[in-house]
């Protein structure tokens, strides 16, 4: 472990979790945020919301990876905003760097500007990375819940309640805020190669499962639908099994996250299509979530009580939005 983690920092107030911290005893959950150093205080902006809207009541672990070292500036400023335990590790070389079946100018060739991130590879990292390994990476070994969190982003709600224990309770597997179409070009070939492993692991695909979602054409072709991964409430487990490694190894051998620019979004998605129903999937309609362009602002004027955002401005009212389809899915027999 210590080959690619630094130690876990316990740099500001000691951790106060007690025993009578129900929630903590009850969910094993963690926040994980992958994040550059020059990112400091886009971070400390998003966390210091997380902390008022939510953790300060609960104290859940941070753990915040990189592929380079943290700096020491990094690690006092983070512990400045939380009294939760946090930890800081390393993303190890081979999960930060070129297969080596990867043909250097093939990829070279698919490098280009014309669509966003399109010129950079380190953009494609941090795409594989998500997609295949941060769930391995040790600093999450034991927990059962992550909690996706990146510098930038803002909480608009309260949340009075615990999101882990909401998920956990329900057998919760995918839980989302924002749904949007992809970009084509950064996919040309996912959908054939997501088609080639069901062809081959038939086996593995769930017979309830939410196909329809991404395909609007029986399979035909891939509508571009994705749950928007820089917001996720998963279960570990869930990337951990043996199908979704198995999806995963397979992707990789195809080399789509390096010729084209496949992003850990729709990765994440076709896999909760392939392998959840749709009972196992939660919109948190009621998490006010802003990222970019796109924010989720609950329209349920209860909901809007704990909120600080513009209902008509929530993503799920555009036209690109893809979570009214994902409500309209049947339920499972
Ligand atoms: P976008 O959400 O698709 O626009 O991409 P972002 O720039 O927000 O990157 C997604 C997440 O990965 C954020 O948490 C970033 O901080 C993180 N990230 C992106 N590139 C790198 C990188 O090269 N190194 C590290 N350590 N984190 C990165
Ligand atoms: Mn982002």
């Amino acid at each position: 472990l210590t080959q690619y983690t630094n130690l876990p920092c316990f740099c500001g107030a000691q951790p106060n979790v007690t025993a009578s911290d129900s929630t903590v005893t009850k969910v094993k959950g963690v926040f994980v945020v992958l994040v550059r150093n020059r990112e400091l205080h886009e971070l400390r902006w998003t966390l210091r919301q997380l902390e008022d809207r939510f953790n300060h009541k609960h104290n859940y672990p941070y753990v915040f990876l990189n592929d380079r070292p943290f700096t020491e500036e990094f690690k006092r400023t983070i512990s400045w905003v939380t009294k939760a335990p946090v930890s800081f590790g390393q993303v190890p070389e081979e999960h930060w760097s070129l297969p080596d079946w990867i043909d250097r100018y093939k990829m070279l060739d698919g490098i280009n500007d014309l669509i966003i991130y399109g010129a950079s590879l380190s953009y494609r990292h941090m795409c594989r990375f998500n997609s295949g390994f941060f769930f391995r990476h040790p600093l999450l070994d034991g927990y059962e819940y992550y909690w996706r969190v990146e510098p930038d982003v803002q909480f608009t709600c309260d949340i009075d309640y615990d999101p882990f224990v909401y998920m956990k309770e329900r057998d919760l597997t995918y839980g989302f805020t924002i749904s949007l179409k992809e970009i084509p070009e950064t996919v040309a070939t996912l959908w054939s190669s997501t088609r080639k492993f069901m062809k081959q692991y038939p086996e593995l695909i769930e017979q309830h499962n939410t196909l329809d979602w991404v395909s609007s054409d029986n399979g035909k072709s891939y509508n571009m639908c994705h749950f928007w991964s820089n917001f996720e409430i998963g279960k570990l487990d869930f990337f951990r099994s043996d199908r979704y490694l198995k999806y995963f190894d397979f992707l990789d051998q195809e080399g789509g996250f390096f010729y084209e620019r496949w992003g850990d979004a729709p990765v994440h998605s076709l896999a909760v299509a392939m392998f959840l129903k749709k009972e196992e999937v939660h919109w948190f309609q009621d998490i006010g979530y802003v990222h970019s362009v796109a924010q989720n602002c609950p329209s349920d004027r209860e909901m809007q009580k704990k909120c600080h955002c513009d209902p008509l401005k929530s993503v799920d009212l555009w036209r690109s939005s893809c979570t009214k389809q994902w409500n309209a899915l049947p339920a499972s027999p």
